[in-house]
């Protein structure tokens, strides 16, 4: 086996924290991947299952080990009338499996398009944009149980999914490495685009005839308008969900913020919109030192180069105290913390 000892992992997460983990091993298969599992390196230690590193925050050094999911191939696997079932190796880079499908004009992923991180972890927290999640589109996913080594397959119903939450997430967490996620898509896409800016977009790009390939552009654009590039500036996306509350408490909301964002859900819910209560607070933009808030997207916290995980955490905490303070919400972080 391949280990390397005490490196940096400063190129393995899209934060850009640079702090070091006692071992890092890749693996390209699934029979590399139980021989690993096996090894007394990984048996004694901490275990974190890396693919892009788009949506973990690391606080400390890991006094474990890594381990990069490099498992790759895309094949159709069925066809059934209009759909098509497509099976993705864990490792593959999600927008890449998003490129495919709609170079095939395969219909369902394309408001997904460039989500950062890999094809394995888009069921961990049930990925989401533009009012598409991927439990819409999922089928099942095989995943090795780290204690027996033995290979699981769970269909839709296994992966409990809800916003941005999944089993994997909840009681099955660190229990399992998903290998292959198969998704189900149409060969006759019916097309999503009412959510936010797509309808705008799309007559800005003077699209006459909808198609996969048009909605996927026009996601692209908007996200590159207003999302930081990692590549630029270090962050995880969202930092924080949006929090759902109930009626009574978005009514005590309301009357004191008539402005409120808020989208009403079945059963008398409300999602508000996070970015709008941070925002609202005067945290966007706001800069300390190397890492602070985004200045055109309150949700999502920012490495400017060289921050410590430990101080964007404890400013998340900042941030997580006012709402609770000023709101009376609590926000829950989305991104995985170690
Ligand atoms: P990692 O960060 O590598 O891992 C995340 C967690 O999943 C970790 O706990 C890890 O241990 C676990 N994990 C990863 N792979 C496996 C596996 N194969 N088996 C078991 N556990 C595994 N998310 C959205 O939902 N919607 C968005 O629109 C969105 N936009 C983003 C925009 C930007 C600019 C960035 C930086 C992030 C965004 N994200 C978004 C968050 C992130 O891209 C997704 O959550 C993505 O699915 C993370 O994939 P990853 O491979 O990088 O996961
Ligand atoms: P936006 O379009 O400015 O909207 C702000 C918020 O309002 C979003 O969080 C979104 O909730 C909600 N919203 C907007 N229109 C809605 C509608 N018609 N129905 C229900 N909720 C609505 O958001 P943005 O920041 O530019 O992001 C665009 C999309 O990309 C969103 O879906 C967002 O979730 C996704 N995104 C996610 C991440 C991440 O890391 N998780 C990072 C960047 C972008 P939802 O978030 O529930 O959609």
């Amino acid at each position: 086996m391949n280990f390397k000892q005490d490196i940096s992992v400063l190129q393995y997460n899209t934060f850009g924290i640079d702090v070091r983990a006692k071992y890092f091993a890749e693996f390209s298969t699934e029979s590399d991947l139980i021989n690993l599992l096996q090894t007394s390196e990984v048996k004694n230690n901490e275990q974190l299952i890396l693919g892009g590193g788009s949506n973990i925050l690391l606080t400390q050094n890991f006094d474990g080990i890594v381990l990069k999911n490099n498992i790759k191939g895309i094949e159709v696997i069925k066809e059934e009338g209009e759909f098509v079932y497509i099976k993705s190796g864990a490792g593959e880079v999600w927008h890449e499996f998003v490129l495919y499908c709609i170079e095939n004009n395969y219909g369902g992923v394309e408001n997904l398009s460039l989500i950062p991180g890999s094809v394995g972890a888009s069921p961990m927290q049930n990925i989401g944009a533009y009012g598409v999640e991927i439990k819409d589109v999922f089928y099942s996913l095989e995943a090795v149980n780290k204690e027996t080594l033995q290979k699981e397959v769970f269909l839709h119903k296994d992966c409990e999914f809800g916003y941005r939450e999944s089993v994997f997430k909840r009681k099955l967490k660190n229990k399992y490495v998903i290998t292959s996620v198969t998704y189900k898509l149409s060969k006759k896409p019916e097309f999503n685009i009412s959510y936010g800016a797509i309808t705008q977009e799309l007559e800005n790009m003077g699209v006459k005839e909808l198609s996969v390939k048009a909605v996927s552009d026009a996601v692209i654009n908007i996200r590159e308008s207003k999302l930081p590039n990692p590549k630029e500036i270090g962050n995880a996306g969202s930092f924080f969900k949006n929090p759902v509350v109930d009626a009574a408490t978005f009514s005590r909301i309301k009357a004191k913020f008539p402005n409120v964002a808020n989208y009403p859900l079945e059963n008398e819910e409300v999602k508000l919109a996070a970015g709008w209560l941070i925002d609202t607070l005067g945290w966007k933009g706001k800069t300390l030192g190397n890492y602070g808030v985004h200045k055109n997207q309150a949700l999502v916290l920012v490495n400017y180069g060289g921050a410590k995980g430990k101080d964007i955490y404890d400013l998340s905490s900042k941030i997580m105290e006012d709402v609770k303070e000023k709101f009376g919400v609590e926000l829950e972080r989305e991104v995985n913390i170690y």
